[in-house]
């Protein structure tokens, strides 16, 4: 395939905040332009008014820039062949639509919705599957200035051909034939003057100079509607790639049950936005069947339609999280506070002091570094650090196999050598406590694992020695010394 002047087009409504298959189409658009040198171009298609949710295009838009989808052209930036939202190009479709009707190729509808919906109850009743029986296709002049004056505002239909069939050529399937009776006359300007979804397509892909159509599989069987209208206003179409559809892991039709969730929320439950290109790429995409780990640089330079498999991908939430830890792992300890840092400030209890001390937050990281999952994790696997007084069950006090006053004891002894410790590092404490653990007759994990239930109140935490220099002996005396207070009050 020739791969000069490729100008792909990302085409959401703005119906619903955008979920991982519409991303998905627009990763894949961005990244065919980015690796022919093309153009990338946003535009809103909010024809359907009734459905048009406010807020969404401004979702739509946050969730492109979050992941460094950057368009060329589109809303907030124009280009030349703006405006980009269809709301703004009326006249454009207008035009269109009365031409196919000049040429023969369109025709006025005066059928009232009760009449529509009787024909379409009767149709579902007798099993027909529902379309317009064109009735206002073949109006003489009369017949129709007798309507028009009981319906002032008629909707314009396309005359699909009758007979024969519509072929095109799908980049990724091949030809695909699509029998001319199963189309319906379709509508192409409503009522209110706003065109249908068929019409402003194709009218602003050609505008546009769109070179490649890109979308999801859902839209094919639009395809061969687009087609005749292309052909009927003389434009040349543009190549077709149908994506393959997205199933969630029990292959059923992707959905929030299986985690599909709109992409801001993924923002907002701390997945990184270089682990969420990765992952939307594989959907339908694979470099080589194996490699899972790829970075933006490859995928660009290696993305291909040649590569786009037939096959439907599967949403697999638990290689999402994978994937997100090992991005979070690939983040340089600066770096992962930074990005942790409005995680913490948002989840960390009341109690905690803000703002947060930055070199006390980038201290921290390295205990978590190797753990966390998802940004949001953070908070709660470091929240001991950074809250003054910490709270668990007394009975985790009392280490495996031992009793109240044995564990008390080794609180007490541990509170003593901790206090004599001069350097209170690393090995120092390693130093301290390995050799404090044989002399009190006590395998290592038992002392260490009161120790950590005294100082972090959580009996799985970060390894010990780090996390008590991160702490300071202060704060690690004070706890130890709390501990011993409540094992001493403590009755079981
Ligand atoms: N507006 C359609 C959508 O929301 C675009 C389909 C297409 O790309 O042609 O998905």
């Amino acid at each position: 395939m020739p791969e000069k002047c490729v100008r792909v087009r990302y085409a959401p409504s703005p119906t619903g905040y955008p979920h991982v298959g519409n991303i998905r189409t627009a990763l894949f658009n961005w990244l065919f332009a980015r690796h022919t040198g093309g153009s990338f171009i946003v535009r809103i298609e909010d024809t359907d008014t009734a459905r048009t949710v406010p807020g969404a295009e401004q979702v739509i838009l946050q969730s492109l820039q979050w992941l460094g989808l950057d368009w060329d052209e589109g809303p907030a930036k124009g280009g030349a062949y703006g405006p980009y939202r269809q709301s703004e190009r009326l006249e454009y479709y207008r035009k269109a639509a009365h031409r196919l009707v000049e040429q023969g190729d369109a025709y006025y509808c005066y059928c009232a919705s009760e009449r529509l919906e009787e024909m379409r109850s009767a149709q579902i009743a007798s099993k027909q599957p529902p379309g317009y029986d064109r009735r206002c296709r073949g109006l003489d002049e009369q017949e129709r200035s007798g309507f028009s004056g009981e319906c002032p505002n008629p909707v314009i239909r396309f005359k699909a051909p009758l007979k024969g069939s519509t072929t095109f050529y799908d980049e990724l399937r091949g030809e695909v034939t699509f029998e001319n009776r199963s189309i319906d006359d379709f509508i192409i300007l409503k009522a209110d003057g706003f065109p249908t979804y068929h019409l402003a397509n194709v009218v602003d892909d050609h505008h546009m100079h769109i070179s490649h159509v890109m979308r999801a599989e859902e839209w094919i069987s639009s395809a061969p509607k687009h087609l005749l209208l292309y052909r009927a206003l003389g434009y040349q179409a543009p190549r077709f790639a149908h994506l393959p559809m997205i199933l969630g892991p029990d292959r059923s039709k992707l959905s929030k049950r299986h985690g599909a969730v709109s992409v801001t929320q993924y923002r907002d439950e701390g997945y990184l936005p270089q682990a969420m290109v990765n992952f939307l790429a594989l959907l339908g995409w694979s470099l080589d069947d194996k490699t899972d780990i790829i970075d933006l640089e490859t995928l660009v330079d290696s993305f291909s339609l040649e590569r786009i498999g037939k096959t439907a991908a599967v949403f697999n939430r638990e290689k999402l999280d994978w994937m997100n830890g090992v991005y979070i792992r690939s983040l340089s300890l600066d770096d992962l506070a930074r990005q942790a840092m409005p995680f913490l400030d948002e989840h960390l209890p009341v109690s905690v002091e803000r703002p947060l001390d930055e070199d006390y937050v980038k201290a921290v990281m390295p205990l978590v570094h190797e753990r966390a999952k998802t940004l949001k994790e953070i908070p709660q696997l470091v929240d001991f650090f950074f809250m003054p007084e910490i709270d668990y069950e007394t009975e985790l006090l009392i280490g495996k196999k031992m009793d109240r006053q044995m564990s008390l004891n080794a609180l007490e002894i541990t509170l003593e050598r901790l206090e004599d410790l001069e350097s209170f590092t690393r090995d120092s404490l390693e130093g301290c406590l390995r050799p404090l653990a044989e002399e009190l007759e006590l395998k290592a994990g038992q002392l260490f694992g009161i120790i950590r239930v005294a100082v972090t109140g959580q009996t799985v935490a970060p390894p010990l020695f780090e996390t008590m220099v991160v702490l300071g002996k202060t704060k690690c005396l004070k706890r130890i010394r709390q501990a011993a207070a409540r094992l001493s009050g403590y009755t079981c």
